[in-house]
């Protein structure tokens, strides 16, 4: 090795720091390699997380390393990428024509699942939120998030041999993180504070680098507080409604004083869920403070704040009682000519009536310049339910919108999956993921042949089913089966593999298709068309109907007649979700319609060749064409949810009967079921485009970031 890389050695270990401490390798497969490299055991140890890796390593075995010249070259290699990547000035945003150059666009979200290494965040929500950040990163936005720090993050999920889910909160590390504390220039930390009731509460932040978009979470951990405030931002979602009224206070009002904090100035709020809707109170009081009457500062915060709606039932919804919300505010709220009374209404349904609950969707909603469901459906469900705050009679009237989510494709690629389209599109594909063009040539048999596709399910199914393997060895034995009679057996390479993995909220009805047992059990055990089903999911800690679902879905697991042919992965996080979602042949998703507002997991399939037989719910109402997987059901939603769920569970039998197993397993002569693969290619080339967060994030751009100015 020459003497000027010798001398470049140490700037490459700072590179490398630098690139842990950024979420832009957990999209970039040859990064991870990088820190698998360095040490496969702490890799796996600490669930992929490069922070850790980098800790563990001493700077003199990393130069020692470096010292070999095609790793040195490697390594220069990745960081030359990341260089680039970060200095792009060719972005999407940039061609925007309409904007000014001096927005900044800032998005509030309770969580953000970005990488499983940092586990802020509970579920869909939390993944949408990531994506976004990471669409947002790749369009080239000026974007700013913001969240809180959960010290416990959320619950990892254990199994009892009875089949009970139990629940443990980790306790999270920073300095092992891919986050940094947010310092001054005099090195300490940045702090603001807001004031619950009339104390003070102070919080520090942590910075996320994720590619070119910043995320701050928020953490009242400081020892200047009383102990039960600095527990405010301990768990995602933890506690009782004071505590949620808290996060939600931090989150809000404390995530745009932190901003202020730090010199920023939004020109977009971005309110992804109610839960942040209190910034609205905040920008109103600033507002106010500067000398706005009450009519100018309100329509100065509705011409700033755009809000997502996510739920599609009154119940799911925040609500706080008067007491509780005037207790908490007061200290926030007051100035010369605001106070809290002056809120209450801004959140109420009825405001005639004082005992009336705040609800943060309200709120949201009137301090809003626009708003917007998740699906096209789920758009007709909100305007329908809250028309009544707008004192109109017809739904059709409310001004909520819709913008169907998406998912961040690169993200989700399965390492085997983006080698297999870097083969066949080349270097540049990943720049136009929403153009329609680029994945039209998946049906051009020339370029993509059927063998092809062929082996790369078969390579990704082989993938998932040893993944299994490893992973239920010790679940199994905790749940006190024998593992080495089952290990064998667990799960077979050639069986048509069906996952089905979410949180077990009730209305998504895990359970469904075990309705009639002995039917379902003949399609697994059949002889020569056999059928695996793969299970994972967490319930919401108080949701003890969830932990019953649970409950039943290991008793099958467990059950002789089904054994190795049903599994459940135990603790369903982005990790878990990575495998599954890559390696199975069909996802099923059987929501109670029309209770599921977009959900976004049958689209991580997509990508991976995998299919989808779902409910006509949330997205796949404007998915399903009919030839690009399967409907469960029809467009209606009976009232009665026993007949609701007889009718489902007789529609998915019949599908799986008579069109998905038999697709599978109509093979020619060189063993390949050529029906399935054309269906794979029209999955592909009619979804991807659609359901990925590059479109998603620019229609959040041109419809509502950068437009009404
Ligand atoms: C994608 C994802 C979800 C959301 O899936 P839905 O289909 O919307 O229920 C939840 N949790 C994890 C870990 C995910 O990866």
């Amino acid at each position: 090795m020459g003497l000027t890389h010798l001398s470049r050695v140490d700037e490459v270990i700072d590179g490398m720091h630098a690139l842990a401490h950024n979420l832009w390798w957990t999209w970039n497969p040859a990064a991870q390699d990088l820190f698998f490299t360095l040490s496969e055991r702490k890799w796996r140890a600490s669930n992929h997380n490069a922070v850790a890796v980098m800790n563990a390593v001493s700077r003199q075995e990393l130069r020692a390393r470096l010292y070999e010249e095609t790793f040195f070259e490697h390594v220069e290699d990745i960081l030359a990428q990341f260089k680039d990547y970060l200095g792009k000035k060719d972005t999407w945003w940039n061609a925007q024509k309409s904007r000014r150059g001096d927005e900044l666009i800032s998005y509030f979200s309770a969580e953000f699942g970005l990488h499983e290494c940092l586990p802020v965040y509970s579920g869909g929500l939390g993944v949408l939120a990531g994506d976004h950040t990471k669409s947002a990163s790749d369009l080239g936005l000026p974007f700013v998030g913001v969240s809180l720090f959960y010290r416990h993050g959320y619950f990892q999920q254990t199994i009892s041999p009875d089949g009970w889910q139990h629940e443990n909160y980790p306790t999270l590390d920073p300095k092992e993180l891919p986050i940094e504390l947010v310092t001054g220039a005099d090195g300490q930390p940045v702090i603001a504070s807001i004031e619950l009731g009339h104390v003070k509460v102070h919080f520090h932040a942590y910075r996320v680098n994720a590619g070119r978009a910043t995320l701050y979470l928020l953490d009242t951990n400081r020892p200047e507080n009383e102990l039960h405030h600095r527990e405010i931002t301990a768990r995602v979602y933890g506690g009782d409604s004071t505590t949620r009224i808290m996060q939600e206070i931090v989150l809000g009002i404390g995530g745009v004083r932190y901003l202020r904090a730090l010199g920023l100035a939004p020109t977009v709020y971005h309110m992804n869920e109610g839960h942040s809707a209190f910034l609205t109170l905040e920008l109103l009081r600033e507002r106010l403070s500067a000398g706005a009457d009450r009519a100018a500062a309100e329509a100065w915060v509705r011409e700033h704040c755009v809000f997502t709606t996510h739920t599609p039932v009154p119940a799911g919804h925040d609500r706080f009682t008067p007491d509780l919300l005037e207790f908490m505010l007061d200290g926030c709220c007051n100035t010369a000519n605001l106070t809290v009374r002056d809120v209450l209404p801004y959140g109420q349904e009825n405001a005639a009536n004082p005992a009336d609950p705040f609800v943060m969707t309200v709120l949201a909603l009137r301090m809003s310049r626009a708003a917007n469901a998740v699906s096209e459906l789920h758009g007709q469900v909100s305007r329908e339910m809250w028309k009544h705050i707008y004192g109109l009679e017809k739904a059709g009237d409310v001004p909520i919108g819709h913008c169907t989510n998406g998912v961040h494709m690169l993200g989700w690629m399965a390492k085997r999956t983006r080698e297999f389209w870097h083969k066949h599109l080349g270097e540049k594909w990943i720049y136009y993921l929403k153009n329609k063009a680029i994945w039209q040539q998946v049906e051009d048999p020339e370029l993509f042949a059927d063998e092809d596709l062929w082996a790369l399910r078969y390579g990704l199914r082989r993938d998932l089913v040893e993944y299994v393997r490893r992973s239920t060895k010790g679940s199994y034995l905790r749940m006190g089966l024998d593992f080495s009679t089952v290990q064998d057996s667990m799960l077979s390479t050639d069986a048509l593999t069906i996952g089905f993995a979410r949180r077990f909220a009730t209305y998504k009805r895990a359970p469904l298709i075990f309705r009639d047992f002995n039917r379902l059990a003949a399609l697994l055990n059949s002889a020569d068309r056999p059928v695996q089903l793969v299970f994972a999911g967490k319930a919401h800690p108080r949701d003890e109907e969830g932990k019953r679902y649970i409950q039943q879905i290991i008793a099958h697991t467990k059950n002789t007649a089904l054994l190795g042919k049903v599994v459940f992965l135990e603790n369903y996080d982005i990790n878990v979700a990575r495998h599954m979602i890559s390696g199975v042949d069909v996802w099923l998703n059987t929501p109670r319609r029309p209770m599921e507002a977009s959900g976004t997991s049958g689209m991580k399939i997509l990508i991976h060749g995998g299919m989808n037989l779902s409910i006509l719910d949330g997205w796949w109402v404007e998915g399903c064409d009919g030839g690009n997987g399967w409907a469960i059901g029809d467009d209606s939603s009976p009232a009665d949810p026993e007949q609701q769920d007889e009718q489902d569970a007789l529609s998915l039998y019949r599908v799986l009967e008579e069109q998905v197993i038999p697709e599978f397993y109509d093979r020619d002569e060189y063993g390949i079921p050529r029906q399935w693969i054309d269906r794979i290619r029209h999955s592909m080339v009619t979804l991807i485009p659609q359901f990925n967060t590059d479109r998603m994030v620019s229609e959040y751009v041109t419809r509502y970031y950068l437009a009404g100015k």
